[in-house]
C-alpha cells in the first residue's frame, strides 16, 4: 500500500495525474509545487490508507501511524517548525480530497497544532494574541464538532452569547482575551460532553483528524452526492496535511477563491472573490462580502500579478478551467488547491469549444470533456439556484428513484382523467399515481410531472416520461397514494388533491409547495459540440417515437430515423385531435370485448384510419429516413377497464351487456402478463391485428410516397422466440403489404424484423436472421428475462443491490445501463450468430439503454448499426457514440439493410 507522499520547498514526490490516488487536492498540490507555484508544504496519504481503514474496523494501522509521523518529521524539517512547539509552532490543515470533486461533501479540519502551549509560542512569534487565540478557538470549534461529532449550533450559540455579552455584532471586535475565554468555554463543553478533556496532545490530535476526514467519506451526504453523480469505483478520500498559512494576520493578508475563467458564462475572464484579513472558511461561509478580483488588483497590485501568473500557467498545464483557492500572508500568494473547476451548463461548451479554438485542446479532447448530464442540465427547468437550501429541506417530503431529470411544479392530481380537466382549465398538474398504465397517457401528456409509488427506471411511467423528457419521480415507496380520497400522505404528511408540490427528477426529491424554477437558454456552442460529434461518430441515432409530435422533436434533436414506434401508445390518445381520443379508446376495447372475428374485425376497421394517420404523420416528419414500426405488444388485458362502474360503462358504449366485459377481462387475466399472452404472440392468435396495423401502415407509406415523401417503413415484430413464428408473421406481414403495394401500383421498399427481447431469440439469432430483415435489441425486456428481474417491480428492492454502504452487488441499475456482462453476452452472441446468415442483417438498439452513454458505448463496440433512444436522449446519444469512436474507433461499415 502506498502510504503517503510529500511535497513541498519546491519538490514533490506526487503528480498532478494521481488524482485516483492522492485526490484532487493532493494531486494538485504536488502538481503546484512541481511547477514552481508558492505551495505551503505538505504530505497526502493516500485513497488506498482510506480504503484500508474503512475495511479494517476504522481503525488506523500502526504502519500508517509510523509513516504519517516519518513524514510529519520531515514536514518539520522542511519548515523548521515543530507540532506543538511551545515557541514557534507549525500548525497544519487536515484536508480531504477525493479523485473527483465532491465540493463540501467532506470535512476538513483548520489550525491543527494548537494546545495551551503552542498558542502562546504563536502569540508571542506573531506579536499577535488576538490572532493566536481566534486560531485556537477556531480549531477547538471544528475539531469538537468534525472529529467528536458535538452539535455546531452548541458551539456556535456560545460565540453568539458571548458578541451580545460583550454588545458586539462582528467577530472582528472581539479581543484575544474574549477568545481566550471563549476557548475556555468550549473546553468545560467538550469535557462535560465527552467525559475527557479536550486533547492536548498534538498527535493525537492528528490522529482524531486524519480518522474523522476518512469517516467522512461515508458521511450520509458524501454518499448521497456520489449517487446522484454516479460517482463509483473510488477507492476513498486522500488526507493532505499541509502547513497552514494565515490569511488573517492583518491587512496585509486575505484569502480567496478564483477561476481561470467565468464558470456561469464560460467567458474567459479572471474571476473570483477576495477577502482582507480573512481565512478561507470565511469566503465559504459568506458571512462578509468579498471583493472582486478586479479590486484585489488594486490593493495589492504585487500578489494580483503572482495571481493572474498562476492562472496562466495553470490553465495551460491543466488545459481545463481552474477553481483556485489561494491565501495571502503578509503579503505573500500561497496557492492552496487547484481543480478543474465547476461550470455552468452553458459554460461547459462554450469553454470546452474556445478551448479547441485557442489551440488548447483537440475536439476529440473537447468532446470527451462532455457529460450526458451537461447535456441534459441544458434542457430541463430545474429548481431556481437562489433558493436557500435550508428552505428546500423544509419543504422536503419524500424521496424516490430519479426516472426523469429536470424539475416540475404544479398542483397535485390524482387521476389521469382529472389532470386532463384541470390542464384544459389552464392549471398546472403534476400527476401523482401508485403506478402508470398505458391508460394514463392523456394525463401524463398534459402533466408538468410524473409521481408513482412504484416501479423503478425503465416502468411505464418513466419511459413514457423520459420520451417527453417530463420529469419524473417513481418508486416513491414511503408514499401512500389514496384515491378515494384524492390524496398522498408520507410519514404523517399530508397532500390533498389541488395542493402545489414541486418534484426534483434530478434527484428524485418531493417537496411540498411551489418552488421556483427556471429554464437555461440552448447556448450556441452546444450546437458545435453536436456537430462535431456527428462528424465523429460511426453508429447511426435514432428515435424512439410514437407520434409525429415526437417525431418532429427527434429530428430536431438529430435523429436519423425512428428506431421504435410503439403503436399501442396511439390507443388511448390522439395527439393532433384530442377530442377524437375517445373513439379510438373505445374501438381497441371494443375489439379486445368482441368474442368472435368477425366482431373483432368490425372494431379494427374503426381503428385502421386513425393508424394511418398516425403512421402518415411520423412518414412525413422523418422524410428521408427508416421508420421502424413496432406491432402490438402489450398484453390485452392493460387496455380495459377492471372497475365495475367503468366496466358498466363500457359495456353501454358498445352495446354489450356488463357480464360480456366483465368475463373478457376476467378471462384476460395472467398472473405473469409480462411472459403471457403479449408481443407478436396476440398477433398468432389474432391475425387481423397484424392485417390492420400491416395494412395502416404500408397504405400511410404509399400515401406519403404520392406526395413525394421519401419514405423507408420498417416492420417490426416484438418478443419472437422462433424462426417458425416469426415465418408465419413474416409471411402475413409480407401477404397484406404487397397486395396493397401492388393493387396501388407504386414501387415501395419495406423491410419485415424483428425484436430481440428473449434469451431463446438471442440464442437463435442464426436461424430467426434467415427470416429477419432487421434485428432491435428490446433490451428492457431482455434485461428482464435475462436476469430474471421484473423491470416493474425490482426498484423496490434494486436499491440494496445497488447500496454501496451494503453489497454493491451491482455497480449500476442494469434497467438504465446495459448488464454487458451477462445481457450483453447475449447480444453479442445474437450479432455474431445473426450476421453469419445474414450479412447486412440490419441490427439496432431501441430499449432505454439506447440514451445511456456505456450502453452506447457497448453498442458500438459490438458494431450495431444505430441505437435508438427517446428523443430528449438523442443529443446525449449522439455524444456518447462520438466518445466511443474515439476510444475504440470501428472498421465495419454499417450495414446497408435498404440497399
Ligand atoms: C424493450 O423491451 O426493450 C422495448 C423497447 O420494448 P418495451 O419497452 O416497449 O417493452
Ligand atoms: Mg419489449
Amino acid at each position: 500500500m502506498r502510504n503517503r507522499l510529500l511535497f513541498g520547498a519546491g519538490k514533490a514526490e506526487g503528480r498532478g495525474d494521481m488524482k485516483e490516488l492522492l485526490g484532487g487536492k493532493g494531486a494538485g498540490l504536488a502538481e503546484m509545487t512541481r511547477i514552481g507555484l508558492p505551495v505551503p508544504a505538505g504530505f497526502t496519504i493516500t485513497t488506498e490508507c482510506c480504503d484500508h481503514y474503512l475495511k479494517n474496523g476504522r481503525k488506523l494501522s500502526g504502519s500508517l501511524r509510523a509513516e504519517v509521523k516519518k513524514n510529519l518529521a520531515r514536514l518539520e524539517k522542511v519548515t523548521g517548525k515543530r507540532l506543538g512547539d511551545a515557541k514557534d509552532p507549525l500548525l497544519v490543515s487536515v484536508r480531504s480530497g477525493s479523485a473527483r470533486s465532491m465540493p463540501g461533501m467532506m470535512e476538513t479540519i483548520l489550525n491543527l497544532g494548537l494546545n495551551s502551549r503552542s498558542v502562546e509560542g504563536l502569540a508571542q512569534k506573531t506579536n499577535n494574541p488576538r490572532f493566536a487565540w481566534d486560531a485556537y478557538r477556531r480549531f477547538v470549534q471544528g475539531y469538537s464538532t468534525v472529529v467528536i461529532g458535538l452539535p455546531k449550533d452548541d458551539l456556535e450559540s456560545k460565540l453568539r452569547a458571548l458578541k451580545i455579552r460583550r454588545k458586539v455584532k462582528d467577530d472582528t471586535e472581539l479581543d484575544a482575551e474574549d477568545w481566550k475565554n471563549l476557548v475556555q468555554e468550549y473546553k468545560c463543553y467538550f469535557k462535560d460532553s465527552v467525559q475527557k478533556p479536550f486533547p492536548e496532545d498534538t498527535v493525537e490530535q492528528l490522529w482524531g483528524a486524519i480518522a474523522a476526514v476518512f469517516d467522512s467519506w461515508m458521511a450520509e451526504k458524501a454518499v448521497t452526492y456520489r449517487r446522484v453523480e454516479h460517482i463509483t469505483g473510488l477507492l476513498g478520500t486522500a488526507v493532505s496535511v499541509v502547513q497552514m498559512v494565515f490569511g488573517n494576520t492583518g491587512e496585509n493578508s486575505g484569502t480567496g477563491v478564483c477561476f481561470t475563467r467565468d464558470p456561469s458564462t464560460g467567458q474567459k475572464t479572471f474571476y473570483g472573490d477576495f477577502l482582507v484579513n480573512a481565512q478561507g472558511e470565511d469566503v465559504v461561509a459568506g458571512i462578509r462580502t468579498p471583493m472582486q478580483l478586479g479590486e484585489m488588483a488594486k490593493l495589492m497590485p504585487k500578489v494580483y500579478k503572482q495571481l493572474e501568473r498562476a492562472r496562466g500557467i495553470l490553465e495551460k498545464r491543466y488545459r481545463d478551467m481552474q477553481d483556485m483557492e489561494f491565501t495571502v500572508e503578509e503579503g505573500t500568494l500561497y496557492m492552496l488547491q487547484t481543480r478543474t473547476g465547476k461550470r455552468a451548463p452553458a459554460a461547459t461548451f462554450r469553454i470546452a469549444v474556445d478551448m479547441v479554438k485557442e489551440g488548447l485542446i483537440t475536439r476529440k479532447q473537447a468532446l470527451m470533456r462532455i457529460t450526458a448530464e451537461d447535456i441534459e442540465r441544458l434542457f430541463y427547468p430545474v429548481i431556481d439556484p437562489s433558493v436557500a437550501p435550508r428552505e428546500l429541506e423544509q419543504r422536503k417530503i419524500a424521496r424516490g428513484i430519479n426516472a426523469v431529470p429536470g424539475a416540475a411544479v404544479g398542483v397535485a392530481v390524482f387521476t389521469a382523467h382529472e389532470a386532463e380537466a384541470m390542464a384544459k382549465e389552464g392549471k398546472k398538474v403534476i400527476l401523482i399515481r401508485r403506478e402508470t398504465s398505458p391508460e394514463d397517457v392523456g394525463g401524463m401528456a398534459v402533466a408538468q410531472g410524473i409521481l408513482t409509488a412504484t416501479g423503478g427506471k425503465t416502468s411505464h411511467a418513466a419511459v413514457v416520461a423520459r420520451g417527453w423528457g417530463k420529469c419524473c419521480v417513481v418508486g416513491c415507496e414511503g408514499l401512500e397514494v389514496d384515491y378515494a380520497n384524492k390524496m398522498m400522505s408520507v410519514d404523517g404528511r399530508v397532500v390533498r388533491q389541488g395542493e402545489w408540490i414541486t418534484l426534483n427528477g434530478t434527484e428524485g426529491i418531493v417537496y411540498q409547495g411551489e418552488v421556483p424554477l427556471v429554464v437555461p437558454e440552448m447556448p450556441k456552442d452546444y450546437f458545435t459540440i453536436l456537430k462535431w460529434s456527428d462528424e465523429t461518430r460511426q453508429i447511426g441515432v435514432r428515435a424512439n417515437a410514437d407520434t409525429a409530435q415526437d417525431a418532429r422533436k427527434a429530428r430536431e434533436m438529430g435523429a436519423e430515423g425512428v428506431g421504435l414506434c410503439r403503436t399501442e401508445h396511439m390507443f388511448f390518445k390522439d395527439f393532433e385531435q384530442p377530442e377524437l381520443s375517445h373513439e379510438r379508446q373505445l374501438a381497441i376495447q371494443e375489439m379486445i370485448i368482441a368474442e368472435t372475428e368477425e366482431l373483432r374485425r368490425k372494431a379494427l376497421d374503426k381503428l385502421r384510419p386513425f393508424q394511418r394517420r398516425d403512421f402518415a404523420g411520423i412518414f412525413r416528419e422523418m422524410d428521408g429516413c427508416p421508420v421502424t414500426i413496432r406491432l402490438i405488444d402489450p398484453p390485452l388485458h392493460e387496455f380495459v377497464p377492471h372497475q365495475p362502474e367503468q366496466q358498466k360503462e363500457l359495456a353501454l358504449k358498445i352495446g354489450v351487456a356488463p357480464e360480456v366485459v366483465a368475463r373478457r377481462v376476467e378471462q384476460l387475466y395472467e398472473s405473469n402478463p409480462m411472459l403471457g399472452h403479449r408481443g407478436c404472440r396476440l398477433c398468432i392468435t389474432y391475425p387481423e391485428i397484424l392485417e390492420m396495423q400491416v395494412g395502416a401502415i404500408i397504405e400511410a407509406a404509399i400515401d406519403c410516397k404520392k406526395e413525394g415523401i421519401k419514405v423507408i417503413p420498417e416492420i417490426m415484430h416484438p418478443l419472437v422466440m422462433d424462426k417458425k413464428e416469426l415465418q408465419v408473421l413474416d409471411a402475413a406481414t409480407r401477404k397484406v403489404a404487397d397486395e396493397i403495394i401492388q393493387k396501388a401500383g407504386v414501387k415501395l421498399h419495406y423491410l419485415v424484423g424483428t425484436m430481440v427481447e428473449l434469451p431463446r431469440a438471442a440464442l437463435l439469432a442464426d436461424q430467426i436472421a434467415e427470416v429477419a430483415e432487421f434485428f432491435s435489441f428490446g433490451t428492457n425486456d431482455l434485461t428482464q428475462t435475462v436476469m430474471g428481474l421484473s423491470r416493474d417491480d425490482a426498484g423496490r428492492f434494486l436499491p440494496d443491490y445497488l447500496d454501496e454502504s451494503k453489497t454493491t452487488i451491482l455497480s449500476a441499475d442494469p434497467f438504465q445501463t446495459l448488464d454487458t456482462e451477462g445481457v450483453g453476452m447475449l447480444i453479442e452472441w445474437a450479432i455474431k450468430k445473426g450476421r453469419s446468415t445474414r450479412k447486412h442483417l440490419e441490427i439496432g438498439i431501441c430499449g432505454e439503454h439506447g440514451g445511456d452513454v456505456k450502453s452506447v458505448k457497448f453498442c458500438h463496440d459490438v458494431q450495431m448499426d444505430y441505437v435508438s433512444a427517446s428523443p430528449f436522449r438523442i443529443p446525449i446519444a449522439r455524444l456518447a457514440a462520438a466518445q466511443a469512436a474515439i476510444i475504440s474507433p470501428n472498421k465495419r461499415v454499417r450495414g446497408r439493410a435498404h440497399h
